[in-house]
């Protein structure tokens, strides 16, 4: 029988307490309610597949979720169902990572979590055997988190940080109308100052990548397309095989499409999490970029180690002090730096909410102010950014 999905809602005091609770062990594989509540999960997960695909691969109900306190969970893997009955973690063999991950239970959350990469978990079947079985990335977030449902935690507990790492996922937003489509530079300012344009962290705001079955090799080439007039920049200011760094704490996606054209690229991130990202980005896309953690205003580099250094989406969300520091420090690495930043006609949905928009002549008066020499500089065709290349 499809049962309907018990939900929990973060604004309310009074949620049912049954995906809060401990759930009880099955003892007794013939009994009555345990065929029914496997029976059950088997339907109404069938259903969910049907009404939301299973795009990853991986894909899980437990019993608190149909209103049921046993400790059973179904979960498809690829083509194969599971019904995990006592599950037991055996042995967590890899490093934890962040995984963004959905619940029917929240259901338009989604959130950023920490689990283990690679686990060994014991169980038993519905016939009452007892199994074992290796679940790696994705498979193993996705059971992991079944788990806790059994032990009566949703993915709070799993959350670093409780307000940031929840989050309604930008496409659902724009989808709503609640964000515009498009947002205007002056707008977007204006938004943000009344509190209606969130702040999103680096890693909420990559989240959709963080999964192991997104396309890497697809992102890095929209985002190179997307991002064509900074790459001939950096191209035409480069010498042949050159050295490159990047800057920035993104996905280090121009990086990897330097790396493919035969430079030698170093990419830094802003912590383990997003080096960990990129890292997973590069060996997709088979590129040899090299990574590194460090903040952008102290690079752990000798005079003069790279023939250029780049950033983007960066520069525009630090303060003055720091801005000019990162310049600074930039050019003691490289001849040149080539960065672009946004303009106050930016119109774009990749905007985190955190940056200092300025026009391309308030940008160029404060470089030419502190000294820095503008070798060559662009507006983009859409008025959006200024890339700027300086000594
Ligand atoms: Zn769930």
């Amino acid at each position: 029988m499809i049962r309907e999905i018990v939900t929990y809602d973060i604004n309310r005091k009074d949620n049912p307490p049954v995906l809060t609770e401990k759930t009880r062990q099955v003892t007794d594989f013939k009994a009555q309610e345990t065929i029914d509540c496997v029976n059950d999960l088997n339907d109404t997960l069938d259903e969910l597949i049907r009404n939301e695909g299973n795009k990853r691969g991986a894909i899980g109900l437990s019993a608190t979720q149909i209103g049921v306190d046993l400790a059973i969970s179904a979960v498809t893997l690829g083509d194969k169902r599971y019904m995990f009955i006592n599950p037991k973690l055996e042995e967590e063999n890899g490093n934890s990572r962040l995984f963004r991950i959905g619940c029917f239970s929240l259901y338009k959350y989604r959130a950023m979590v920490r689990y283990n990469d690679d686990v060994v978990i014991s169980y038993y079947d519905p016939e009452g055997n007892k199994q074992k079985l290796e679940l790696k990335g994705d498979r193993s977030c996705v059971v992991q988190h079944e788990m806790d449902h059994l032990v009566g935690d949703l993915l709070f507990e799993r959350l670093e940080h409780k307000k940031e790492d929840l989050f309604i996922p930008r496409e659902s937003l724009y989808k709503d109308g609640k964000v515009p489509l498009r947002n205007h530079g002056p707008l977007f300012e204006l938004r943000r100052r009344m509190g209606m344009q969130k702040v999103q962290s680096t890693p909420v705001f990559y989240s959709s990548l963080f999964n192991d079955y997104t396309d890497y090799r697809a992102y890095v080439k929209k985002a190179a397309e997307e991002r064509k007039e900074l790459l001939d920049m950096i191209v035409e200011h480069t010498p042949d095989k050159g050295k490159i760094l990047e800057a920035g704490n993104g996905t280090g996606a121009l990086s990897v499409c330097l790396s493919s054209k035969g430079y030698e690229v170093t990419s830094l991130q802003s912590d383990e999490d997003m080096k960990d990202l990129a890292v997973r980005i590069n060996e997709q896309n088979e590129t040899s970029v090299r990574y590194g953690i460090a903040q952008i205003d102290e690079l752990p580099y000798e005079e003069k180690t790279f023939d250029t250094i780049f950033s983007y989406e960066v520069l525009e969300t630090l303060d003055d002090e720091t801005l000019l520091k990162a310049l600074k420090e930039g050019l003691r690495t490289a001849d040149k730096y080539i960065f672009m930043v946004p303009t106050i006609r930016i119109i774009s949905n990749g905007l985190k909410g955190n940056e200092r928009l300025r026009s391309a002549n308030s940008w160029k008066d404060l470089l030419t102010k502190h000294g820095f020499t503008i070798i060559e500089e662009k507006i983009t065709a859409d008025g959006g950014n200024v890339i700027f290349v300086i000594r």
